[in-house]
């Protein structure tokens, strides 16, 4: 068991807190691994994956926005909302999808669309979907 901590935190619940021997996570510039020893970094995190194994189990967390510290062995991934790839609802995730859609079908003129907001919907329901995926 390595050395590292990990803890997944959203505001409604830590999620993840436990010892991992590496974390993967998708970084504001790019995805990024971290074990044992890294170095200190601030970094922003993306709408994706974020992987992590212990004990030669490796569990896949669909994570949405936030940032995450590494310092002194320890993980730390304060995002808006985290699920782990088994408690994912693909229905739900595919209903999201498809509103989304449709509304960035519309006119881009359309009053009361908010076209970013429908954008980041739909990265957030298509990540659901992928991370979903790897538990199949
Ligand atoms: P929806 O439109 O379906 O609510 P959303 O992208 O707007 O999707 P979020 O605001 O990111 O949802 O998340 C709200 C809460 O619902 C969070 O606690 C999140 O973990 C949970 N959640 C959202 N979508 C799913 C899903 N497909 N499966 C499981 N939990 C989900």
């Amino acid at each position: 068991m390595g050395n590292l901590h990990l803890e997944v935190v959203t505001p409604e619940k830590v999620m993840v807190s436990q010892e991992v021997e590496i974390v993967v996570a998708p970084g504001s510039l790019g995805e990024f691994g971290v074990l044992e020893g890294h170095v200190p970094f601030l970094t922003g995190i993306m709408p994706g994956e974020v992987r992590y194994t212990s004990g030669g189990q490796t569990e896949h967390l669909a994570v949405t926005s936030g940032f995450t510290e590494v310092s002194d062995n320890k993980v730390s991934v304060l995002v808006d909302a985290a699920e782990k790839a088994q408690d994912i609802d693909t229905e739900r995730a595919r209903r999201a999808m498809e509103r989304a859609q449709e509304r960035l079908a519309k006119d881009r003129g359309t009053e009361d669309i908010d076209f970013a907001r429908a954008e980041t919907a739909l990265k957030r329901a298509i990540m659901r979907i992928k991370v979903a995926e790897k538990t199949i």
